[in-house]
């Protein structure tokens, strides 16, 4: 027992901290320890404008551990965007799900709503949530946006995005659907494969109130389950 319980250690140890452009600090939050096939990173927003997710991180950060299972909690990965200005893009302009290097384009320039940067990776916020996701290599990645009203996936992960969807019970439709340029999801279905990174689409406005233990069941349980083949 001692040496399962050794190699049960949360990385939460190793993982990385970063700053966004306004120096806001990201820092993600690990309840319990369990081996990257049991691992569930959980995004509450990344675009400043949909932040409906952050209510539903924190209080899957409130229910605490899950046995068998690490569930990590990066609140926001655009902090500037989602607890500062309110706008889609960070500080620079620059919309982060548009500027991680898989299958990038240069999109708008600064001011569009779109902007995906000069360059992959020309932005704090995205460089840190990559060096998040490889110190982690989670079994599972979700990130929530608005407003769609839809859990969304493709490649790879569509079968744990189905999984998710059923176990919402309901409260979302599931649709497969190719990924934007230099989208999160995009980077790390190909640099990691045999994982899932998929995104939740959630309704206009804020989730009510009833609805946010679902979700945060939901993200429980599919911790515990992992990746679906
Ligand atoms: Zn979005």
């Amino acid at each position: 027992m001692l040496g399962l319980a050794t190699a049960l250690v949360s990385v939460a140890a190793a993982l990385p901290v970063g700053h966004s452009v306004e120096g806001r600090t990201l820092r993600p939050i690990v309840l319990g320890a369990a081996p990257p096939a049991h691992r569930l990173l959980v995004v509450g927003c990344i675009h400043g404008n949909e932040p409906a997710g952050l209510p539903i991180a924190h209080a899957l950060v409130r229910a605490g551990r899950v046995p068998g299972a690490e569930i990590v909690v990066l609140p926001a990965a655009n902090p500037d965007g989602c607890f500062g200005t309110g706008t889609r893009q960070n500080a620079h302009g620059v919309d982060l799900n548009r500027n991680f290097p898989s299958n990038w384009a240069r999109i708008g320039r600064r001011g569009s709503y779109q902007w995906s940067g000069p360059r992959p990776l020309s932005e704090p916020e995205t460089r840190y949530f990559i060096r998040l996701v490889a110190a982690l290599q989670p079994a599972v990645t979700i990130v929530f946006h608005q407003h769609e009203d839809v859990v969304r996936a493709w490649g790879e992960s569509v079968p744990t995005a189905r999984r998710f969807t059923a176990l919402l019970g309901g409260v979302l439709p599931y649709r497969s659907m190719q990924w934007p340029y230099g989208t999160a999801s995009n980077w790390q279905n190909h640099r990691y494969r045999g994982t899932a990174s998929f995104v939740v689409e959630l309704p206009a406005g804020p989730v009510p109130a009833s609805l946010v233990p679902r979700y945060v069941r939901a993200l429980r349980e599919l911790a515990r389950q992992g990746v679906a083949r």
